[in-house]
């Protein structure tokens, strides 16, 4: 038995399923997970001492690659000064200033611990400022685990929404429309009939968690024009997306502007970090400023402020995501070619430093059905073979994969060579 193996078997005693987030089970694609000890660069070790090319990076946040220089001097400079205070540190202006810069629709911004606090906060936020209670959001998309989210369409799109899971009140759920992603007539249509009533529409400006979905051009330039139009607050959870997709995000990519943003993964260096802001004017009803209540003991935390500050600067370098975006394309065109050698049915989605694998004969994939139409079965052998020949993909047919810059062309002509011999296997 591998100690990843024994270390399952004792985990399952004291911890729900023996992780503590879902997907880290791999019951997307079957088998034990791996337990990993080290990290460094592009390469994970785990406690069998195997060593993974990491196209995870803990989930989006890495994007320097593991144990980034920067980002460890950092925090061990903000270590020797205390690990919290719960009051204001000169560091918390310096990382607002820095998150309104390289992102002009955040004109204030407020700092949590989580994507899911920031998205939660968000929607509470547009709620109040609006005093509407119903917001939009898209089957396909994920905001984190708060109630209002986690809530599936009914069984037309305007029936009443459904909770995606027991705990979550029915008579909240049926506050929240879930809509067809990149379909905009769904949203025209959702606004026609009750547009006075909608506080927000939520939305991943690019799709990361049903595979790696890019809008279809229009999608977002609707969802602006229709909060405009019904004065409802148009947010973009830039949780994943936020300083990957480009230094200022999917907004800064595709040029369109929320009234509020969520941040997460690479804002807070690795540690845990959210924030949520956006334009003055709304952000004024947050507490202590307006009524709106908002609150966090670990809020602002020195150290995970150090952390994100150091990787927010290191990433501002020029270049930095032209790089990452050819090393991505570079990665994802090759997989296609070694796909098509071997005749297996498969096309990849990028957008800078993410992008999606798909299972599939369809050319493109711009929708939800098409994701879940893909052969899971198929990206889950091929996920093991290529475990196998060490390298660690996001152990699900429907998560983004993530490029670091610590990636070289070597760890890339690994990966693609690995996978000849996996796709020849499938
Ligand atoms: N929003 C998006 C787009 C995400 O991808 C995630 C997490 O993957 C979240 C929100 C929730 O963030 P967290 O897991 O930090 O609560």
């Amino acid at each position: 038995m591998s100690r990843s193996e024994a270390l399952f078997q004792a985990a399952q005693q004291h911890i729900p399923g023996g992780v503590n987030s879902p997907v880290r089970a791999f019951k997307g694609v079957g088998g034990t997970p791996l337990f990993f000890k080290h990290a460094s660069g592009a390469y994970l070790f785990d406690e069998d001492d195997q060593r993974y090319v990491d196209y995870v990076g803990s989930w989006g946040p890495m994007i320097l690659g593991h144990r980034a220089p920067a980002v460890i001097d950092a925090i061990r400079e903000a270590l020797d000064h205390g690990t919290g205070f719960g009051a204001p540190t000169a560091i918390e202006i310096e990382m607002a200033d820095k998150v309104c810069a390289l992102m002009p629709s955040i004109e204030m911004v407020r700092m949590v611990s989580s994507g899911t606090e920031a998205t939660m906060s968000a929607i509470r936020l547009a709620r109040g400022y609006t005093a509407r209670d119903k917001i939009v959001k898209f089957e396909g998309c994920y905001h984190g685990h708060s109630d209002s989210l986690l809530v599936k369409a009914g069984s037309g799109a305007l029936t009443l929404g459904e909770p995606n899971s027991p705990g979550v009140p029915t008579a909240l759920a049926e506050h929240t429309i879930t809509l067809n992603y990149n379909d905009i007539d769904s949203v025209r249509e959702a606004f026609a009939a009750v547009g006075d009533q909608i506080a927000c529409i939520i939305v991943e400006p690019v799709a990361g968690n049903m595979n790696c979905i890019a809008p279809v051009p229009g999608f977002l330039e609707g969802l602006r024009e229709l909060c405009d139009q019904y004065g409802s607050v148009l947010i973009f959870d830039e949780v994943m997306t936020g300083f990957r997709v480009a230094l200022g995000g999917a907004q800064a990519h595709f040029g369109v502007k929320p009234d509020l943003t969520t941040l997460g993964k690479v804002i807070g260096g690795g540690l845990p970090v959210g924030a949520f802001g956006g334009k003055r004017e709304i952000m004024h009803h947050i507490a202590p400023l307006g009524p709106v209540y908002q609150a966090g003991t670990l809020s602002g935390n020195p150290l995970a402020m150090a952390a994100g500050l150091a990787m927010l600067n290191a990433i501002s370098a020029p270049g930095f995501h032209e790089q990452l975006s050819a090393k991505t394309e570079l990665l994802v065109e090759g997989l296609e070619a070694v796909a098509l050698g071997h005749r297996v049915p498969f096309t990849t989605s990028r957008v800078g430093g993410m992008f999606g694998l798909f299972f599939t004969e369809q050319e493109e994939v711009t929708r939800f059905a098409q994701t879940m139409q893909c052969d899971a079965a198929k990206f889950g052998r091929f996920f093991h073979g290529m475990l196998a020949e060490g390298v660690y993909l996001a152990p699900s047919a429907f998560e983004a994969g993530f490029m670091s810059a610590a990636h070289t062309q070597q760890d890339i002509e690994f990966t693609l060579a690995a996978a000849d011999r996996v796709f020849a296997s499938l």
